[in-house]
């Protein structure tokens, strides 16, 4: 049986390789294709439902966030940009680096951002807030209860994360596009039941504040936010 160690390296690898010119363009602004078009816009609903949430409070000056799995820095640059103090890490070289060059050129200071290549699962420190956004699409559901207790040690207060929901619905919509072969385009998709999800975040002592459900055609995604 695989272990969790060889399903990072896979994941690390993927987003290293082809799985890093796939995600920055559609986390980019260039042409794609259209389902590469429909799930930038849903992958752009997630981000904007958080920043609004966090402009909402009007706390976001000084504010220190730690975003884990940052990706291209989606979410780090505007959220750097508003004067949150932010501590963005993906396991991914290529994906930090793609977000350190996109920081510097649209930021006037990198005085409050700093990038890190480094397994979420690894992360020391404490943070106001902390944010992980559509990794757990990578996390087999054994696995998911270690990360997310990791990251809330993390939080002084609060914690923000988005997941594929498992649902009836999905699973089929899943099964049917694995009855297509072809080459694959990406690497295991795991979705996740959100009773579990909460479960664990309450096991923690944190309650669900706020939630909001992020879907296009072929992107699902559901967002909460917990707080201690
Ligand atoms: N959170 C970003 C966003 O929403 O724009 C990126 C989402 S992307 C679908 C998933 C990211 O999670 C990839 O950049 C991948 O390298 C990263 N990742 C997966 N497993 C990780 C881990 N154990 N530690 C840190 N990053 C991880």
């Amino acid at each position: 049986m695989k272990s969790r160690t060889d399903d990072k390296i896979i994941v690390r690898e993927y987003f290293n390789s082809t799985g890093f010119e796939r995600w920055q363009r559609i986390y980019g602004e260039g042409q794609v294709n259209k389902v590469q078009l429909d799930i930038r816009k849903g992958h752009q609903q997630t981000v904007d439902n958080v920043l609004s949430w966090l402009q909402e409070d009007g706390n976001l000056s000084g504010l220190s966030i730690c975003d884990a799995g940052c990706g291209v820095g989606s979410l780090s640059i505007p959220l750097a940009k508003a004067g949150a103090v932010i501590y963005g890490s993906d396991i991914s070289e290529k994906m930090i680096a793609e977000a350190y060059q996109r920081a510097k050129s649209s930021l006037i200071s990198m005085g409050n951002v700093n990038f890190v290549a480094q397994d979420l699962e690894t992360l020391s420190g404490k943070y106001h807030t902390v944010i992980c956004l559509d990794v757990l699409i990578h996390y087999p559901q054994e696995k998911v209860a270690d990360m997310i207790n990791h990251l809330i040690s993390l939080a002084e207060s609060r914690l923000i994360i988005s997941f594929a929901p498992k649902t009836l619905a999905l699973s089929l919509l899943k099964k049917v596009g694995e009855l297509f072969p072809g080459p694959s385009k990406t690497t295991r998709a795991y979705q996740h039941r959100e009773a579990d999800i909460i479960k664990i975040i309450e096991s923690n002592g944190f309650s669900i504040q706020r939630q909001a459900m992020n879907s296009t055609s072929f992107y699902y995604s559901r967002l909460l936010e917990a707080t201690r």
